[in-house]
């Protein structure tokens, strides 16, 4: 019933003259003329070291943002003393009030902060206005908000006592600490990964990632604002294999909660299985990896909404939400007038500097996702696997690492475009014969092996039902003539299947039972 009323915040839109415009306008301008130092956090101390790392914007890379620095093992070491003595007093403050922390964290973001969260992450993540507000203002919000009520959900079970004997469970935290590492695609995320385990009752160390360290630390100050204690949370832009060994070798490792790379990943399981006569728990592993999304696109297809949808969920945020569509497999019989809508949308598609109003879409992230885009180009336009490029395909990084929205066909639906994740604007189009259409869905699943997202379109209602039953373990998040991005908390809880992830659902109800250890006590009367 409560969930009728909960809502979701509403997105600004940020029309030219509006005050939300101005204000963000203002933002903009005064972040960016300025260095901002971003220290480590470990209890009460603010620690700079040498300040000798650079936080750039990807759209003009020459401009540095934030200095930063590295965790040193020794820091690390030190954080992980410091939040176990935190934890001896927040596992203890009540639920209700650790709520109210998160929930007053929420109004803050929405109102004194908004702002500076939505131009660190459009100056340092390369986000458009509308894209930054979706994910640094709604998005945290949202999960700030669900999660708190969520929590307080999960206190409404009392176990049932008879005449002999009372009986409780108490929903603690858990013994040790929570290594909260965060991506870059998504500031909400960071704030995701580090609160929703405080939340119920935990101590966690943040790594942000090195090119979020801006926006992330704003997070980590909104919620210092908003009443979180000295210790609970410390901030640690950190060297990942150094983090991962320091973490992975404390006795009191309590849980990992991940989003980034399946390589990554496995190699926190892997570190974890060496360590495992150590530790005092069993580390619980939560990670959110990887994937390929696919629109599949059945004969019947309204043609508009795969246009404009692939488009978006293509292009959008030059194709690096872990969800973004990078495969799609089209009937021969549709195809030509498929290519020429996205075609004429491509042509109004605006590739630029975040702070101008009319982009579509800015650079990718950094020096390393420029490259491995540009060799997908280039194995492209070598004309391998059948490729060729049908829209796009150049890219520049003089000023900023520029990619442009690409599309490729392919003659292999086995071929490494459709099958490697590129994390770039670039799709890759499978087009087959249409009286083979249940044969290529029926493949689709073990194409790869990630599992995130993945959309089909049909107006045959029939296809869409079996599309349901084929898919069925293929991906967490199922998208019926919808795009495979933009997933909302609370209405669709986020979280890839197969090597996509632990599919724990970041946004859903079900999420805060990961971060509990509770305790069942029997008294006899
Ligand atoms: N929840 C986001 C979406 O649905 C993607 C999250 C991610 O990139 O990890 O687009």
């Amino acid at each position: 019933q409560f969930m009728r009323k909960m809502q979701n915040e509403p997105i600004l839109e940020y029309k030219k003259g509006s005050a939300e415009r101005v204000a963000l306008d203002a933002e903009l301008k005064k972040m960016a003329a300025t260095v901002h130092e971003v220290p480590l956090r470990i209890g009460d101390k603010k620690i700079k070291n040498k300040l000798e790392r650079n936080q750039v914007m990807p759209s003009d890379h020459k401009h540095v943002l934030a200095k930063y620095t590295h965790a040193t093992k020794d820091q690390i070491n030190e954080a992980i003393e410091v939040a176990l003595i935190a934890r001896q007093k927040w596992e203890r403050v009540p639920l209700k009030k650790r709520a109210d922390i998160v929930l007053h964290a929420a109004d803050l973001c929405g109102g004194k902060y908004r702002m500076q969260l939505n131009a660190s992450t459009m100056l340092g993540q390369g986000k458009n206005i509308i894209q930054a507000e979706i994910d640094a203002a709604c998005e945290l919000i949202d999960f700030f908000r669900f999660n708190a009520k969520f929590a307080l959900d999960l206190e409404h079970y009392e176990p049932i006592s008879t005449d002999v004997s009372t009986n409780q469970m108490s929903l603690r935290g858990m013994e040790g600490f929570v290594a909260a590492i965060a991506p870059f695609n998504f500031t909400a995320i960071g704030g995701n990964l580090a609160s929703a385990p405080a939340l119920m009752g935990n101590v966690s160390l943040w790594k942000p990632s090195d090119t979020a360290v801006l926006s992330n630390y704003i997070i980590y100050e909104i919620l210092e604002d908003a009443g979180i204690p000295s210790g609970v949370l410390s901030f640690l832009p950190s060297d990942g294999p150094v983090f991962g060994d320091v973490i992975c070798a404390s006795p009191h490792l309590a849980a990992v909660n991940f989003t980034g790379s399946v390589k990554t990943f496995k190699t926190i399981w892997r570190n974890v299985a060496d360590n495992l006569d150590k530790y005092v728990t069993f580390p619980k592993l939560i990670g959110e990896c990887g994937g390929k999304n696919f629109h599949f696109v059945h004969p019947s297809a309204h043609l508009d909404s795969v246009a404009t949808g692939t488009v978006r969920s293509a292009w959008e945020y030059s194709g690096q939400k872990c969800s973004a569509c990078s495969r799609m497999y089209v009937p021969a019989s549709i195809w030509p007038q498929l290519k020429e809508k996205i075609a004429a949308i491509h042509k109004d598609v605006k590739l630029g500097d975040v702070r101008d109003g009319s982009i579509f879409l800015s650079a990718v992230i950094d020096g390393t996702s420029f490259n491995r885009c540009k060799s997908y180009l280039d194995h492209a336009k070598s004309g391998k696997d059948g490729a060729e490029v049908v829209l796009g395909g150049g890219c520049d990084e003089s000023k900023g690492y520029f990619v442009q929205p690409t599309l490729i066909t392919v003659k292999d639906p086995k071929s490494k475009l459709m099958t490697e994740e590129i994390f770039g604007p670039i799709i890759t189009v499978y087009v087959y014969e249409d009286d083979k259409v249940d044969e290529v869905l029926s493949s689709v699943k073990d194409a790869t092996p990630f599992g995130l997202t993945g959309a089909v379109f049909a107006q045959d209602l029939k296809f869409i039902e079996k599309a349901r039953e084929v898919l069925r373990d293929a991906v967490g998040n199922l998208y019926l003539n919808d795009k495979s991005t933009g997933s909302i908390v609370g209405q669709q809880p986020f979280g890839g299947a197969r090597m996509s992830g632990t599919n724990d659902k970041a946004g859903g109800p079900h999420y805060g039972i990961k971060w509990l250890s509770a305790q069942t006590i029997k008294e006899t009367k």
